[in-house]
């Protein structure tokens, strides 16, 4: 949709629009990113179309049976993920953490109807006023870009361990990520940190040192592709979401395994 009222974010004009969209189209689903933009109009929209709105999202699914929306979120202080349905009302409106999927691979023999519209100028008449925009930081964090994050945790014990984990990234050309206690401790600075009040992240390989996966660390990175988890107790929750367990200790495991990928690194032509 273009107009040059548009321009500067009105989140009176653009949720009003929004709900003119929706009374025409009548879609079952409308769904945004849980970014400043999108926590900021999607309520109201919601608001203005008489639905619900789940907000903040860790997952999605359909239910098979009745199509239903199935949306997933941290709830009563991040300590459950409570699965809400929204079976009466249309449509089932959701906000979802950027990273939260990654990316499916491109199907050209996939197509959408594209709708080019230009709404009537007397829609930009509000009683809000935008008079400039500045960027701001950045809401997604270097790990949130890269193909392999090794994570530490509390296993690591002391702050200077966390070299072990920054050797194994680099030998990956990854990212170094944390959990929330390390990030507390000031071990390492919260950019890194992964999780329900970290950053989520979908890497093609996640490897988890010392972490004991708790729901709120899951919340984070469960849609990582292939996760490895590295911890020495064989019931740590961490080992549910992997698909390669290591059991055992990881001052002994972590450096072999970076010295071992190194090597093969240095071998290849
Ligand atoms: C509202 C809320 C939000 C939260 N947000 C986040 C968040 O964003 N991110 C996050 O991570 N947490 C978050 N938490 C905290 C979360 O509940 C856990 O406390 C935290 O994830 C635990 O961190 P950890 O796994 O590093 O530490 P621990 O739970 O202490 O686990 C340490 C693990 O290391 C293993 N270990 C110890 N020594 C070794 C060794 N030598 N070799 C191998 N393994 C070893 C242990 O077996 C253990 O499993 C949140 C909590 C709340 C209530």
């Amino acid at each position: 949709m273009n107009h040059e009222g548009l321009r500067l974010f009105n989140p009176d004009v653009e949720s009003r629009l929004l709900s003119v969209l929706i009374r025409r189209f009548t879609p079952e689903i409308v769904l945004a990113a849980a970014t400043t933009s999108g926590r900021t109009v999607l309520p109201a929209v919601a608001a203005l179309v008489n639905t619900g709105l789940t907000a903040d999202c860790t997952g999605l699914s359909i239910d098979p049976e009745n199509g239903d929306l199935l949306q997933t979120r941290p709830a009563i202080g991040g300590n459950v993920l409570a699965t809400i349905r929204t079976p009466s009302r249309r449509p089932q409106m959701a906000t979802v953490r950027p990273r939260t999927f990654r990316l499916p691979q491109e199907d050209p023999a996939r197509e959408g109807a594209v709708f080019r519209l230009v709404p009537p100028d007397a829609f930009m008449t509000s009683p809000v006023t935008p008079l400039e925009a500045e960027a701001g930081e950045a809401e997604t964090a270097p790990i949130q870009d890269a193909e392999v994050v090794v994570s530490g945790g509390k296993g690591l014990k002391r702050p200077d361990a966390f070299r072990l984990v920054e050797d194994l990234a680099a030998v990956l050309d990854g990212a170094v990520g944390a959990s929330r206690p390390t990030v507390e401790a000031k071990w390492i600075g919260y950019s890194h940190q992964v999780g329900l009040s970290g950053r989520v992240v979908t890497p093609r390989v996640y490897i988890a040192v010392g972490i004991s996966g708790a729901i709120q660390h899951l919340a984070g990175m469960q849609t990582s592709e292939f996760v490895v988890a590295i911890n020495r107790d064989p019931e740590a929750g961490i080992f549910r979401v992997a698909d390669i367990g290591l059991v055992g200790d990881l001052f002994d495991i972590v450096p072999r395994l970076a010295g071992a990928l190194s090597a093969r690194k240095e071998a290849r032509p």
